[in-house]
């Protein structure tokens, strides 16, 4: 392989000071992968740090906590929101790589919904972020299907009986946001407000959004 790679791109500003024995085991692979892909020119430290920056700061949950707020207090949008969810979250600025073909299914008192990958670990990047490790883990993508009340009770949910679960499972071309229900004593709260009562998880469907109190 004769890639004349530029040495000087090697002067990036990357911290380097933890002693390699502070790393865990996952850390030090993570570092050693980043420095054999600098090292034989296949990246670009830059567009590494810029790609950590994105889904650290701009990609995460607090922008699907947005998409909930404003469909709790606007019904237009709730209904656009229902109708072609890609467009109305697009309107709040949402949207990218992993999120194209986004579906919002929205919980009632008489169903709940639960969303899944059993292939992989398919997940709404723009409105989510990146997966926790359980939604990728095995036992959560088959266990979901089959027993979805018993994996709800372990994450505490405990849904009234009547209460049924549909699961909804993503691919790569199509994936799920849980639209939750608005909490009961929210009435005089903001957008804002509202939107930090809305977990990661309430819009997997393996959570509950906060109350107010619980908030507090
Ligand atoms: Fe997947």
């Amino acid at each position: 392989m004769a890639h004349d790679h530029d040495h000087a791109d090697h002067d990036h500003d990357h911290d380097h000071s933890h002693p390699a024995s502070e790393l865990s085991p996952m850390e030090l692979r993570v570092r050693a992968l980043e420095s054999v892909l600098v090292e034989k020119g296949y990246v670009d430290p830059a567009a590494l740090d810029a790609l950590i920056e994105t889904y650290e700061t701009k990609v995460g949950p607090h922008n699907g906590a947005r998409v909930v707020a404003r469909a709790w207090v606007d019904p237009a949008f709730r209904a656009h929101l229902m109708a072609d969810a890609t467009a109305a979250m697009r309107e709040l600025g949402i949207g990218g790589r992993g999120g194209e073909h986004m579906v919002v299914v929205a919980n009632t008192p008489e169903e709940h919904n639960l969303v899944v990958c059993t292939l992989c670990s398919c997940y709404p990047w723009p409105v989510l972020g990146l997966p926790p490790v359980w939604y990728k883990s095995p036992p959560y993508r088959s266990r979901a299907v089959i027993e979805p009340r018993a994996v709800l009770a372990e994450f505490g949910v405990t849904l009234p009986a009547d209460q049924r679960i549909r699961v909804w499972d993503s691919t790569a071309e199509l994936r799920y946001m849980v639209l939750p229900m608005r909490p009961a004593g929210t009435e005089g709260l903001d957008e804002a407000a509202l939107a930090a009562l809305v977990t990661r998880d309430a819009m997997i469907g393996t959570g509950l959004p906060r109350t107010p109190e619980r908030n507090a």
